[in-house]
């Protein structure tokens, strides 16, 4: 039974719902970069009908599952699985081999200038200021967000990318690799995230204490010892405190 009395030293965070709140950010980035690309490729004129009407958003949302199901070691990497779905419906439409990687590729990069266009909580940078003067700080994200694409990126100089790792979280790797950087053992970090079962149960069955972010207000009943809930971030730093 661990008895969570060592000093926190460090914090790891998820991101996406966590520090911003990514459902609007998901749904711009989806229907904008496929709406890119539907123009793009109506420009090439080899079809009388529209990408998006041989593949309309939801068969490309059906072939991401298909792919992911064919490729289980890359069920973590949203990226591959999207890029790797674009290439089949081009090639399937009536793209060159080459045209359909080019294109692929490109719309990839739409993708990710929209997906970047998010806007942290409005105290999460002063929040992240604060707390990296008292305690060392990762973020572990299961997400395709590049934090080196985003301001937040000076609060974080460990990051681990868990999807491109190939062991998205609940997998206990990310979270062990974050803890070799930071040189912090389990039971002197916190982590912090928003997934009950991403987030939650691998931090807490490593030892780490947990702040969850319960936002769709899921209560679970009485918390595990170590598990703290909070319905915002800015709950976090009155939460410390209170540990202290
Ligand atoms: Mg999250």
């Amino acid at each position: 039974m661990t008895s969570f009395t060592s000093p926190l030293t460090a914090l790891t965070f998820d991101l996406d719902d966590t520090l911003w709140d990514n459902h609007g950010v998901m749904v711009a980035t989806e229907s904008g970069h496929y709406d890119w690309l539907d123009d793009a490729t109506a420009r090439l004129d080899i079809q009388r009908e529209r990408m998006s009407e041989r593949f309309p958003l939801s068969a490309y949302q059906e072939r991401r599952q298909q792919v992911a199901q064919r490729e289980p070691l890359r069920r973590g990497d949203f990226t591959w699985i999207r890029q790797q779905s674009l290439l089949e419906m081009l090639r399937e439409y009536g793209l060159r081999p080459q045209d359909a990687e080019d294109y692929a590729a490109a719309a990839m990069e739409q993708f990710m200038i929209f997906r970047h266009q998010l806007t942290p909580y409005p105290e999460v940078e002063a929040m992240l200021d604060e707390l990296g003067q008292r305690y060392a700080l990762a973020a572990i994200t299961n997400g395709n967000v590049q934090i080196t694409r985003l301001p937040l990126a000076r609060h974080f100089p460990i990051a681990i990318a868990a999807g491109e790792l190939l062991a998205p979280k609940p997998d206990a790797r990310p979270f062990l690799a974050a803890l070799a950087r930071l040189g912090s053992t389990p039971s002197q970090a916190m982590h912090v995230g928003d997934s009950w079962r991403e987030d939650v149960l691998p931090a807490l069955r490593l030892g780490m204490r947990v702040a969850w972010i319960d936002k769709h207000d899921e209560h679970r009943g009485d918390m595990p010892a170590g598990v703290f809930r909070l319905t915002h971030i800015r709950e976090l730093p009155a939460l410390l405190t209170h540990l202290k």
